[in-house]
């Protein structure tokens, strides 16, 4: 029997998928994913197990203990790495481990220069936990680069940037702040859970490491919570491979299956989830009790032409404000019936947050005042329901509110 598997799996075709250049659709089915060598199982197998047996003193064979590497995240990391155009690729247990493992190469005295538009999480990683252990951080303005140049200090190891960022969707300019970063010595990390690998790729940009919260789009259904980092640079990869182990934030098989599952259907869900934004976005902008509509696809947004020399699309968060407080919040999002009111983003279903009370209620009202995140903003996560019920119940609940 195990001799019928081995012959079978020997004659079937082996897809080199890092080396060839196929497209991103391609890739994001393919790569990694070879039929298994086994049985030629054509999904990738769930590898439930926590260690693999040796062939002989000092021989094992490939694998040998979960933590360290485990079959199925090895065929997610490999994928992930492809759609970035990265050599190297990990995958963690959330996006904050991926964040937290990109932290781990700051050394006490080191400063950051950040964004300040950036996740939530992340600014309190940032601040409660590095802080105290002697990191120091600068933010500033990200849509001016030049704003990255002028809070560089001697010390400066790190620049973190998040584009389009939460939830009023500034950009950075990922060419610009790279060069900066590359005169500077700094390594240049962009967070690119909006866009997705899909609408865009910062390290062919001038990024040195990509982060991903891939419980957002790459998993796309609201049912996963991971995390990755990306890089073309051989000594990074091998500290944060040392600290994936060291430290052990690592996901688990089953995790890893469901993430690469929804990432087989990333290319036709970004496409819709898009094209469905666009029209919300339009819709919105045309809309008589809407004050503001924030998109990077709408020409009214102030850096709608960097937009399209940088991104490959302009994802489908479309953050837009009510010229009420928030009782009229409250009649708006009480009176939909398809948009869902919770946090998070970036699965198949829409959704509507309330950032001063949901994602951003951490901030003080001051903070929350001087960078523009009103009690009427409201940020949607645009699904790819049919587009004319998504319109449909906007129009109901506007003219409900
Ligand atoms: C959600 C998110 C994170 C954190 O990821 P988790 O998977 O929730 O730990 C980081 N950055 C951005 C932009 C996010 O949206």
């Amino acid at each position: 029997m195990k001799e019928r598997y081995a012959a079978r799996a020997a004659a079937v075709p082996v897809f080199a998928g890092k080396d060839t250049a196929v497209r991103i659709a391609t890739k994001a089915i393919r790569v990694g994913q070879n039929p298994d060598p086994a049985t030629g199982s054509i999904a990738v197998p769930v590898y439930q197990s926590v260690n693999f047996v040796f062939d002989d003193v000092g021989q094992p064979r490939g694998y040998e203990y979960s933590r360290s590497a485990n079959p199925t995240r090895t065929a997610l990391e490999e994928c992930l790495a492809s759609l970035e155009e990265a050599k190297h690729g990990l995958a963690f247990g959330s996006g904050m481990a991926a964040v937290d493992a990109v932290g781990s190469i700051l050394r006490p005295g080191d400063h950051v220069v950040s964004a300040e538009h950036i996740y939530g999480g992340t600014f309190r990683l940032f601040e409660k936990v590095y802080v105290p252990r002697g990191v120091s951080f600068t933010y500033v303005d990200g849509t001016r680069a030049e704003a990255f140049a002028e809070a560089l200090k001697p010390n400066t190891k790190m620049i973190w940037i998040e584009t389009p960022a939460n939830p009023l969707l500034q950009l950075v300019d990922v060419r610009a702040v790279g060069a900066i970063a590359r005169k500077h010595g700094a390594a240049l990390v962009a967070d690119n859970t909006f866009p997705s690998p899909y609408f865009q790729r910062p390290l062919t940009q001038g990024a040195d490491i990509v982060m991903h919260s891939t419980t957002k789009y790459v998993s796309g259904h609201s049912d996963v919570i991971g995390g990755a980092v990306l890089t073309n640079d051989d000594r990074l990869h091998e500290q944060l491979k040392f600290y994936q182990n060291a430290a052990g934030a690592v996901p688990g098989p089953w995790d890893c299956w469901l993430s690469l599952r929804g990432l087989k259907t990333l290319a036709v869900r970004m496409r819709q989830h898009a094209a469905n934004a666009q029209a919300v976005a339009e819709f919105l902008a045309a809309h008589p009790k809407v004050r503001e509509t924030i998109y990077p696809g709408l020409p009214s947004h102030p850096q709608h032409a960097l937009a399209r020399t940088q991104m490959d699309g302009f994802g489908a968060i479309v953050t837009f404000r009510l010229d009420g407080g928030r009782e009229q919040v409250s009649r708006f999002v009480r009176a939909l019936r398809i948009f869902l009111f919770a946090e998070s983003l970036g699965g198949v279903e829409s959704l509507v947050c309330h950032p001063t009370t949901m994602s951003h209620a951490v901030m003080t009202a001051q903070e929350r005042e001087r960078v523009g995140i009103t009690e009427g903003t409201l940020r949607l996560s645009v699904g790819i329901e049919d587009i004319e019920d998504l319109l449909e119940d906007l129009a109901g609940a506007l003219a409900d509110c």
